[in-house]
């Protein structure tokens, strides 16, 4: 499995960086994890063909981790005309909250897609395949909406991604037995309801046992005392063989 870092941002462009979006390759199956507002951007600046990407897996309904995916449907229907099939993972009531997002970027649009297109529902407890991957999701704290925190295991290697979230014991969960953990470290010293902080998050480092952990979605406080930090972050263009 290889990753690249198309977004380590927060909500803000902090830093430049773009919202939240990974892309993973396993043998021929390429996925988004998350596609924040800026995606689309993200992936020409990259220069990743949309075309190419087999599914999306949604950790979150917040508009820098989903956001994105009105002008990607919208590019693959009109732009590209997309013949392959399309599969958007993500928590309950996702089918919904894409064409609410669709219909406030865009007004009424015709989504007689021209391309195969499949929702997944993830359920906490059940590991869902989507593409051949198995994908597991696990509920975190975010305060409002399902908010799950997904790990993705392609029968070799495990990637975890903690979604957004405070500090939560299930992050440890999360975390076991990961090639590679990315786990958002919004704040430095700031303890919030509803992102992690480093001061807090350093404490619980010897209970996540992870080969590498990798901190994401780092707000400008954060990224001024990236040199206080003792593990390694993220950073857009960033590439990880697992
Ligand atoms: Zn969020
Ligand atoms: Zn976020």
């Amino acid at each position: 499995m290889r990753v690249k870092i198309l977004g380590s941002g927060d909500a803000f462009g902090s830093g430049g960086r773009f919202n939240t979006c990974f892309h993973l390759t396993s043998g021929d199956t390429r996925i988004l994890v998350d596609c924040g507002a800026s995606s689309m951007v993200a992936l020409r600046h990259f220069g990743v063909d949309p075309d190419s990407i087999d599914a999306i897996v949604i950790s979150h309904f917040h508009g820098d981790h989903y956001g994105g995916l009105p002008f990607f449907l919208l590019y693959s229907q009109y732009e590209s005309k997309r013949k392959r099939p399309l599969t958007l993972a993500g928590p309950p009531g996702l089918r919904e909250r894409v064409t609410q997002a669709l219909k406030a970027c865009f007004g009424d649009l015709r989504t007689d897609w021209r391309f195969p297109l499949e929702f997944v529902e993830l359920h906490p407890g059940m590991v869902s395949r989507v593409e051949g991957l198995a994908v597991e999701p696990i509920p975190v704290e975010h305060g409002t909406g399902p908010t799950f925190a997904l790990r993705i295991d392609d029968g070799d290697k495990l990637f975890a991604y903690s979604s957004d979230t405070t500090w939560t014991d299930a992050l440890p969960a999360v975390a076991q037995d990961a090639d590679l953990f990315l786990v958002e470290c919004y704040a430095y010293d700031e303890q919030l309801p509803n992102h992690c902080d480093w001061r807090t998050l350093s404490r619980h480092l010897p209970d996540l046992h992870a080969r590498r952990i990798m901190l994401t979605h780092m707000s400008a406080p954060m990224l001024a005392r990236l040199d206080e930090v003792s593990i390694e972050t993220a950073y857009d263009g960033l590439e990880i063989g697992l």
